[in-house]
């Protein structure tokens, strides 16, 4: 039976202070002068978008970057004094709207430039960053569009320019000789370029030294605790906690099955717990008689097939008292990291954050709680 006192599901718990501790953290790393805004793109890692926008707010960040028009405008009504930037820019469809919500569409190419200024013939000057591309060969301006727009800087007609920015594709390798070639070749092209503030450091780059900070860094995922060179110790805090409820215990004997497809026949009498979480919140169907999780403080293993809203444990070396229904089971917290989990799913921090559900309850925590 399951305690009527208690819920059915999962929650994500996420430390708002501990997000600032980090932003604070990061500043540390930068010399007078130089701006640490805060990506929350992708609803702030998957944590909450304007709950995380308002905490960093509070801590003097005032520069914001999304990757969407609908983030922008979302983030927009948490934040009416913040500047934010659009890093996938400004569909033709959009551009008004852009200039209505003080968004900064970030222009990824010469075409995009053209657009802009446009606009800002019509209504005025508006801001909008310059993205250069120095080797991700994915959004910005290719050289070939540098070399003329460097020419010809009347281009940019009354836009606002408020940045020129460049992205580093191999940042969290501290040796990797792509860090160096990108550093100069967005040195190059920021001199070619009419004077703005520059930014190319995203979390790893912060950690790179000062000649990658410039006037402006964008660290997203070592805010959210992320660990920026995956093969040292982790200097972030870690900010959340991923719990689900113990719903049901059962004996089952040898024989019996667990699970869709039956696919796990008991070599022996086995105490089973069920949990409420799924893939459905995130919970990877690969971690299906793979991982481990943490009832009562103790590690146990999966076992069975991941189903989209639960999940089996062979508890059966927990005691009775240990397994109480109502109660939260680890999945990610005190003992067990965000990277871990990644590792463990076959994938990487990013993306275990970016696709927790939606429903997971989300509770917001300031201090040790
Ligand atoms: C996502 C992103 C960032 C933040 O990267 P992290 O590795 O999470 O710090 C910075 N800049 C751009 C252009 C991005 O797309």
């Amino acid at each position: 039976m399951t305690d009527p006192a208690t819920g059915t599901t999962a929650r994500l718990v996420v430390d708002l202070s501990a997000i600032a501790a980090n932003y604070r953290r990061l500043g540390a790393e930068l010399g007078a002068g130089v701006v640490c805004a805060g990506v929350l793109k992708a609803n702030g890692y998957g944590l909450g978008a304007n709950r995380i926008g308002r905490a960093l707010w509070d801590e003097g960040c005032r520069v914001f970057f999304v990757a969407h028009f609908e983030e922008g405008r979302t983030l927009r009504e948490a934040l009416p004094g913040a500047e934010i930037f659009v890093l996938n820019g400004a569909a033709p469809k959009d551009e008004a709207e852009f200039a209505a919500h003080r968004l900064a569409p970030t222009l990824n190419s010469l075409a995009d430039v053209t657009a802009w200024a446009r606009l800002c013939a019509r209504l005025g000057p508006h801001p909008a960053a310059l993205h250069i591309d120095t080797g991700m060969s994915r959004l910005g301006l290719p050289p070939e569009e540098l070399d003329i727009l460097a020419a010809e800087p009347a281009r940019l007609g009354a836009i606002d320019l408020r940045l020129v920015m460049s992205h580093l594709a191999c940042g969290e390798e501290r040796g990797h000789p792509m860090n160096a070639r990108q550093l100069a070749a967005f040195e190059e092209a920021r001199a070619r370029l009419p004077a703005a503030r520059a930014s190319l450091a995203n979390s790893s780059g912060i950690f790179l030294g000062p000649r990658y900070h410039f006037g402006l860094v964008r660290p997203g995922l070592a805010l959210y605790g992320g660990n920026p060179f995956p093969d040292q110790p982790n200097p972030m805090r870690p900010t959340v906690r991923i719990e689900a409820r113990l719903l049901q215990v059962r004996n089952v004997d040898q024989g019996g099955t667990v699970g869709y497809g039956a696919a796990r026949i008991l070599e022996r009498r086995t105490k089973i717990a069920t949990i409420a979480i799924g893939y459905a919140d995130g919970y990877r169907r690969n971690l299906g008689d793979r991982d481990r999780v943490l009832v009562a403080g103790q590690s146990v293993p999966v076992i069975g097939r991941v189903s989209m809203d639960l999940v089996t444990l062979d508890v059966t070396g927990l005691a009775d008292g240990a397994l109480v229904p109502g109660s939260w089971v680890e999945i990610v917290g005190p003992n067990r990291t965000v990277e871990d989990l990644a590792a463990q799913s076959g994938t990487i921090d990013y993306e275990i954050l970016t696709t927790l559900g939606a429903r997971l309850q989300r509770h917001y925590v300031t201090g040790a709680a």
